[in-house]
């Protein structure tokens, strides 16, 4: 059952503040009405030394399964890893899925490749790997937040005659918070102007440092259009997936990632799945977030209709009553009346949240609990309109710290203020955006006002630190 902080503090004989202090101390912003996750209940549990057990598996039947069953793990096996490809735009993304999958499919089922599609799986010396095209990074981290991080291992692509552009940056702090093993593939090699040893140093000023210079990175030379270094590529994919240790049951009630949903014409709605665990059969009961139904046929990654799609497969599904969020998770049920009911249920609990929904912590409470000592770090999101600004603020504060408190920057970089700087903040430990001479269009306003995400603008520099040094000394007397 959904749980507020005063009703679980209440429950285990603590106060509010308490449950609220642990979590903060651990960077999760909750007020007291807000409702606990279930990350945030297992957090709480071994901090108080208390046992906590969720009764209730509907709101999160995936995640009930997982941690309250004893998992057997006699029937798993070694599963292929799931690979998302990341990038500045026109640095090569989008050709580079296309040539390594057009490279790897067996020749005869070449002809089944008409079209970009957003999963698809190869093999490579007998060894499958998954690769999800996500609609942006953005997207991608809506669906870490959520829970559902399909991506085993992720691939940043730098052009090598253009280096690291500021979309780059933003996915490096994507690809980094998500604490999967990354790779970087340097593109258009086939370039005279390719410059790899430029995009290594450029890589390495972001704390991107190549194994050759004594890091801990791969780089890699590819090129989309010859086809050049993509063996090597796979092959370390799959050193990194070996290290993983990937493993999952594939006799299991399957559970699978919806990365992409439509409506088609003619067929319905429209699921591309990536099974994480278990196998999907025509047949099955199915419930995705909001949606349910029965598989009435599925499709595999070349267009051709199969019975079910084993593990790390992928493929689209037919038979969901409506089109699911992108990011949720697709589980089969034991009838339909099941599928039927959780879905109903969540759709219910969605909309019971909605309407209570609290906002996180304000600039003001954050400071209050700064001067009480109780939190160390103010996470910021820093855009600005130009370069020489970016770095005099970035600079300041840097400096502003005392002893006990200070910035921590996730990301600074010049541009407005996107939809993708949000789900990060929100991701990311409930920071604040700061920008500098830009300003949020009114749907990242939206956006942000409904993740409860802090937006301040300034157009004097001044003033930016200004109210940072005041929130970080805890003497602020205004909310900004
Ligand atoms: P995306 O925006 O990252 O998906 O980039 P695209 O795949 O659309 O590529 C952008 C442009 O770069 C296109 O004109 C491609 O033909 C070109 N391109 C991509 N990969 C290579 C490559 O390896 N070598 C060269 N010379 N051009 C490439």
């Amino acid at each position: 059952e959904d749980v507020r902080v005063y009703e679980f503090a209440e429950a285990c004989g603590k106060s509010a503040s308490e449950v609220i202090t642990v979590l903060f101390s651990l960077g999760m912003m909750v007020t007291k009405n807000d409702f606990l996750k279930q990350d945030e209940l297992e957090i709480l549990g071994e901090e108080f030394g208390i046992e906590v057990t969720v009764k209730d598996a509907l709101e999160d039947v995936n995640y009930v399964e997982d941690f309250n069953e004893e998992i057997d793990k006699s029937n798993f096996v070694t599963r292929p890893p799931v690979v998302t490809i990341m990038g500045h735009v026109d640095h090569g993304k989008t050709s580079l899925l296309d040539k390594i999958r057009s490279a790897k499919v067996a020749k005869g089922e070449a002809g089944g490749i008409t079209q970009h599609i957003s999963a698809y799986t190869v093999e490579q010396n007998g060894k499958k790997i998954t690769f999800v095209d996500t609609p942006g990074h953005a997207a991608f981290s809506e669906m870490r937040s959520r829970g559902a991080s399909v991506t085993d291992i992720i691939i940043i692509v730098v052009a090598a005659d253009d280096g690291v552009k500021p979309q780059t940056e933003e996915v490096i702090a994507h690809a980094k918070a998500s604490g999967c093993p990354i790779i970087v593939a340097m593109n258009k090699m086939d370039k005279e102007t390719a410059n790899p040893d430029m995009v290594k140093s450029q890589m390495a000023e972001k704390e991107m440092l190549p194994i050759d210079w004594g890091g801990d990175i791969e780089f890699i030379g590819v090129s989309a259009h010859t086809g050049d270094g993509i063996d090597d590529l796979l092959e370390n994919i799959l050193i990194q997936a070996e290290m993983l240790e990937l493993q999952a049951d594939p006799s299991s009630k399957a559970k699978a990632t919806v990365v992409e949903a439509t409506l088609e014409k003619g067929r319905g709605p429209v699921a591309t799945v990536i099974v994480q665990s278990g196998t999907l059969r025509v047949g099955d009961n199915i419930v995705s977030d909001t949606t349910y139904g029965r598989v009435k046929a599925i499709t595999n990654d070349m267009g051709q209709p199969v019975k079910e799609l084993g593990l790390s497969e992928t493929g689209n599904v037919l038979g969901l009553n409506d089109i699911p969020t992108s990011g949720s998770v697709m589980v089969v049920q034991d009838s339909e009346k099941e599928a039927r009911d959780i879905a109903t249920t969540r759709a219910e609990h969605a909309r019971a949240k909605e309407l209570s929904k609290s906002t996180k912590v304000s600039l003001e409470e954050m400071s209050g609990l700064i001067a009480e000592g109780k939190i160390k770090q103010l996470p910021v999101i820093i855009k600005t309109d130009v370069g020489g600004s970016l770095e005099a603020i970035k600079g300041s504060l840097e400096k502003i710290q005392n002893d006990e408190v200070k910035v921590k920057i996730l990301h600074a970089a010049v541009g407005g203020i996107t939809e993708s700087d949000v789900v990060l903040a929100g991701a990311s430990e409930g920071c604040i955006i700061l920008g500098f001479n830009v300003r949020p269009t009114g749907s990242i306003k939206q956006k942000a006002k409904a993740d409860g995400i802090t937006i301040n603008t300034y157009s004097i520099i001044y003033d930016l630190i200004d109210d940072i040094k005041a929130t970080l000394s805890g003497m602020m007397s205004a909310v900004i």
